[in-house]
């Protein structure tokens, strides 16, 4: 197999767009923080899933080999990224009056669900946080050993004043940080930064997830979470960490302390960080319980494809302003990307479809593609391969196959899914038929008035009569 291209991306730790270098030639391991399954994702944090799986379909273009690992939080994630409120998931349990294994398995199903919905590939490994506690526990008593922990008041904390690079990541100045300027520290902390590591039912009684561990019983803080499954399926070193811009100044500032103190090596090479999807004037927040999600969007009429050519119209370092006018021109967009594929479905035959991968492409085309690449392989710049894509649409100077081609090519990356696109199969009713049969009679006497007169009656059966070469052509209409 051919060497994979070369890519270059943006690292958050270094702030600097540089080559990926995988450890392993060929092969890219990846791990992205998954969902907390205690309420709907909403489109925010479906935002921040379509450019990891934007990574990961640019990754396997390029020709890398992707072992995608995503966890699933379904214990520990408290009301704050910080140490502070309760557990997530049981403040929804309680206010749905169900267990959390319940609501988990539930909202689990609904993510993966949107996900599909929007084109999103599935990862190579998903793992639930409450099926990895013994890793955790290990982990923390590495910690332990190695000095970095500290029990108190039944607590397991991490001691950042031991980690001379804590906050490396978020260039966070910790001597001008003031000590207090969290509301609701935890006394028991030295540090207001140090983070649990373990709780017990010192800090919540009746916690409904607990297990046993050398702290006595309870259950593990959110950040060790990743930091155990990351270095459970990929090693202590791996190469791409991701999530969204928020996790940079406490999640994974964390997981970096917590993992490299513990193993004493780099913990990921490359931190890639998503922008945030923002509602003017308002926070996309899921703990608000005010917030839209793909069925929300769908039950507008809106084909949650729609909303992916939204997200690819934007970098994914920038924050993306939502807006429903937006969604529209994102839905009339990929209509019209539609449209101008089917055609050029309809200009081929079956034969020539299968066979497009074969074919040899002209120097014009090859030229398409290369800017498509050199688009997506430095720094996945999305709008910049859309652009591609319009501009490759319109070239008289390409032959159907030739693009045909080029935008089942570019779909790899793009995932809007061009190869399923077929002309919807309707049932025309043959009374509808013939009414638009007398419409091309009426035509033809030049009886306008009455071919206007049947274009309507036909719009009412809920179909749109256009012209075509051979006749008529029956639409069904859009609502
Ligand atoms: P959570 O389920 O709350 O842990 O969040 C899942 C992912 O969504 C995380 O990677 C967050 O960083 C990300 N996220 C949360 N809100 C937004 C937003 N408004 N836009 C983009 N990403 C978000
Ligand atoms: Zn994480």
């Amino acid at each position: 197999m051919a060497d994979p291209a070369p890519i270059t991306l943006y690292n958050t730790r270094s702030r600097k767009v540089e080559p990926l270098q995988p450890l392993r030639p060929g092969k890219v391991s990846l791990y992205c923080c998954g969902p907390t399954v205690y309420n709907y994702p909403h489109i925010g944090n479906m935002r921040t899933y379509l450019f990891e799986d934007f990574l990961v379909r640019t990754l396997r273009r390029a020709g890398y080999e992707v072992e995608h690992v995503m966890n699933i939080t379904d214990v520990g994630h408290l009301a704050s990224d910080a140490d502070e409120g309760e557990d997530k998931m049981l403040l929804a349990a309680r206010r749905e009056g169900k267990k959390s294994e319940e609501l988990a398995s539930y909202y689990t199903d609904v993510f993966f669900r949107d996900s599909e919905a929007l084109g999103i590939a599935r990862p190579t490994v998903v793992c639930k946080a409450t099926e990895h506690v013994s890793q955790m526990i290990q982990l923390i008593q590495r910690l332990e050993e190695r000095g970095f922990a500290y029990e108190s008041g039944g607590n397991v904390y991490f001691d950042v004043a031991k980690f001379e690079r804590y906050g490396d990541l978020a260039k966070l100045d910790m001597e001008n940080l003031q000590a207090g300027a969290r509301i609701d520290v935890d006394s028991e902390k030295k540090n207001p930064f140090d983070f649990a590591l373990w709780f017990t039912k010192s800090k919540f009684e009746n916690q409904e997830l607990q297990w046993d561990s050398p702290w006595g019983r309870g259950y593990p803080g959110w950040h060790i979470e990743c930091s155990a499954m990351a270095m459970e399926y990929l090693g202590e070193t791996f190469d791409i960490h991701c999530g969204g811009i928020d996790h940079i100044p406490v999640h994974h500032t964390n997981e970096i302390a917590q993992s490299e103190c513990a193993s004493g090596k780099t913990f990921a090479n490359v931190w890639m960080h998503g922008g945030f999807l923002v509602m003017v004037g308002d926070k996309m927040s899921k703990s608000s319980g005010n917030f839209l999600t793909v069925s929300s969007i769908e039950e507008k009429g809106y084909d949650p494809i729609a909303y992916r050519l939204l997200c690819l119209g934007g970098t994914y370092r920038n924050e993306l302003r939502w807006s429903w006018e937006a969604l529209e021109a994102a839905q009339n967009s990929l209509r019209n990307i539609k449209e101008a594929v089917l055609k050029l479905k309809d200009a081929l035959t079956p034969e020539q479809i299968a066979g497009l991968g074969e074919i040899t492409l002209s120097e014009q085309a090859a030229g398409y593609n290369s800017a498509f690449e050199d688009a997506v392989f430095n720094d996945l710049r999305m709008p910049a391969a859309l652009a591609v894509l319009h501009e490759t649409l319109q070239d008289d100077g390409l032959s159907s196959s030739e693009k045909l081609h080029l935008l089942y090519s570019f779909d790899e990356v793009l995932g809007l899914g061009v190869a399923q696109w077929e002309r919807e199969q309707v049932d025309i009713p043959e009374s509808v038929i013939e009414l638009a049969r007398q419409r091309d009679k009426a035509r033809a006497e030049r009886d306008w008035a009455r071919a206007d007169a049947l274009r309507d009656e036909i719009l009412q059966a809920g179909f749109v009569v256009a012209d075509a070469a051979s006749g008529f052509e029956l639409k069904k209409a859009d609502n």
